[in-house]
């Protein structure tokens, strides 16, 4: 229990239930002030893979494995990813299920 905390609708005495303030008499919640947020993720975000939005035959083609279907052939593009401090990654398409994917 946190002394002086009041429910602000019907101003009874709020009490502890986990990380929440809980009113017995109406109901009312509201988060304990300083709980810590969820800690927000640090590993990087899904990579986007860009849309290869043109004529995929005039990409040029290459050896590589499809982490989907495995077929051995895939186009191949370079891009700038929505990250600006990334490099250039290049981006694959399976020349036979059209599963994109990125370089690592
Ligand atoms: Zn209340
Ligand atoms: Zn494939």
């Amino acid at each position: 229990m946190v002394p002086g905390m009041f429910c602000p609708k019907c101003h009874s005495l709020l009490y502890r239930d986990g990380d929440e303030l809980l009113c017995r008499k109406c109901g009312y919640r509201t988060k304990v002030k300083g709980t810590p947020v969820k800690r927000i993720e640090t590993r990087p975000k899904e990579k986007e893979i860009p849309v290869f939005e043109g004529n995929l035959d005039t990409l040029p083609k290459t050896k590589v494995t499809c982490p989907a279907c495995g077929n051995d052939e895939a186009w191949w593009f370079m891009r700038q990813t929505r990250a600006a401090d990334e490099p250039t990654t290049r981006f694959y398409i399976c020349t036979k299920c059209k599963h994109r994917w990125r370089e690592y």
